[in-house]
């Protein structure tokens, strides 16, 4: 009897579990992104539709009345934080201010039962499917490359980045001080934490300045999720290296921590996480980036090729002996389309695809079903039109969050406005010249507060508004609830 063997017993088993709805099938869904790109509110949104009856008539389970519950349930990882569904719910639905960005890796089952279409899919799974969504910083995907570099390399390639375009401005304090920095000296705690600073400092200000830039590796410098201040988060790319580094100097001090940040932070973190994932939605934040100009845009664009290029198991991958799944479907979608008339939704979906045209036929056929897409996980405003000296000019209205300006105007958080959003070139390829999209402020893009939702008449919580959420959810899930 023993000679049946363990697998064969187990596989028995989980095919009787399944039948009896014990086991049901699990579907782990990545959603990632540059800082504010829109992560929190994606998830959020998702999640809040699904279990309030969202209107998703681009989503065939719900379209087709066949979803038959949905709940929050235990996640499977025990040392993965939680996503923090409820207090972000609180947020935007009840305070209507938007929810505190994602800061670290988190996680979130959402348990939905259905009825399958497919008598075979009912017998296995029992009508039931987990879907664990893992939110986590895209800043940490950019640290892909680095696993196949050496200290050496990783210094001359950021070294020669921090001189390029606008970020030489940004980096000049960091690179005085590290063309002072002998490599030979001996280490020297204090001077290690300040040449990494310096280093944090410029990357920050790429960021945050105005500039838009999408940020470089060291991913963790950035985002340090509960690593902050470690030794392996102290380190700096060095304008002077020595061929060999000598025993107790600076230069192996820098060489030891770049390598410890490989093997602690950079290796485990795709181990345990990406290489578990079987869908991924990469969100971008276009607009802002075009808002910021060319420079700003081949940044993007360059950070997304390293990001998708980390989704693609195969020749070139430096963790593919790591894969333990496969994603075999990635969706690239540019969030908060509600900041533009839906005339423009056609011309921004053709800038997403040329952002990424790039990247996707380096993936060649790597297998994943690549699309792309414009939405808004949450929809803040609504469309109008208004009459200008006898033209229709197509607006969308809001309510800007308070202390936003237009002009003179300051506003309130409460009272609404109607802004012309502007328009989108039609020739995808020009948003890498300068002057194409206005980066002027009268042009910068307001913000605008959550939207209001009323209660129906019978009391019921409406679910919140957006555009095309329907449509992504199709595409990640679809397949999986027949
Ligand atoms: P994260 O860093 O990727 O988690 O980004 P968040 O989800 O926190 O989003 C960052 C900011 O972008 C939010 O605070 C909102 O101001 C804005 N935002 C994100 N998604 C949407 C959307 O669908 N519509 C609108 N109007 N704004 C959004």
């Amino acid at each position: 009897l023993v000679s049946i063997g363990d697998e064969a017993l187990i596989a028995l088993e989980t095919i009787a579990g399944r039948a009896a709805g014990i086991f049901a099938p699990n579907v782990r869904v990545g959603v990632t992104g540059l800082s504010r790109a829109g992560k929190t509110v994606f998830i959020t949104a998702l999640v809040h539709n699904l279990l309030h009856g969202g209107r998703l008539p681009l989503f065939d389970l719900v379209h087709s009345s066949r979803l038959s519950s949905a709940a929050l349930e235990p996640q499977p990882d025990d040392g993965v934080p939680r996503f923090a569904y409820e207090s972000h719910v609180r947020d935007l639905v009840e305070k209507r201010v938007w929810p505190e960005s994602t800061r670290a890796i988190s996680e979130l089952r959402l348990t939905v039962e259905y009825e399958s279409a497919s008598g075979w899919n009912r017998l296995l799974s029992g009508g039931r499917l987990h879907i664990d969504i893992v939110d986590y910083p895209g800043e940490w995907l950019l640290d892909l490359p680095l696993l196949g570099q050496s200290f050496d390399e990783f210094s001359a390639k950021a070294v020669a980045l921090a001189q390029a375009g606008s970020r030489a401005a940004l980096a000049a304090q960091f690179l005085t001080l590290a063309r002072e920095a002998d490599p030979e000296a001996p280490a020297d705690e204090k001077f290690a934490a300040e040449l990494s600073d310096a280093y944090k400092k410029y990357l920050q200000a790429g960021r945050d300045d105005g500039l838009a830039l999408s940020t470089l590796p060291p991913g963790r410098f950035l985002m340090p999720g509960d690593l902050d201040g470690s030794p392996a988060l102290t380190f700096a790319p060095l304008v002077q290296r020595a061929s060999r580094a000598r025993s107790g100097s600076l230069q192996a001090m820098m060489e030891r921590r770049f390598e410890s940040y490989k093997a602690l932070v950079v290796k485990p973190f795709f181990k345990e996480h990406i290489t578990r994932l079987d869908r991924q939605i990469v969100l971008i934040d276009a607009m802002h980036a075009m808002n910021a100009g060319p420079e700003a845009v081949h940044d993007l664009e360059r950070a997304l090729g390293d990001i998708l290029a980390c989704f693609r198991p195969g020749a070139g991958n430096v963790i593919t002996g790591l894969w333990q799944r496969t994603i075999d479907r990635l969706l690239i979608a540019a969030t908060k389309a509600d900041h533009l008339h839906h005339e423009d939704h056609a011309r921004m979906e053709a800038i997403v695809r040329r952002l990424v045209r790039g990247a996707v036929q380096k993936a060649g056929s790597a297998g994943a079903s690549v699309e792309t897409m414009a939405i808004a996980a949450v929809r803040a405003t609504r469309e109008a039109t208004v009459m200008d000296n006898g033209e229709r000019l197509p607006v969308i209205v809001g309510t800007p969050v308070a202390g936003e300006k237009i002009g003179e105007a300051t506003f309130d958080g409460e009272s609404e406005t109607a802004i012309f959003p502007g328009d989108l070139p039609r020739d995808p390829d020009s948003i890498f010249k300068p002057g194409t999209i206005p980066t002027d402020e009268a042009n910068r893009f307001v913000r605008f507060r959550p939207p209001r939702l009323e209660k129906s008449a019978k009391g019921v919580q409406l679910s919140l508004p957006h555009i095309r959420l329907d449509k992504a959810l199709q595409f990640l899930l679809g397949d999986r609830l027949t």
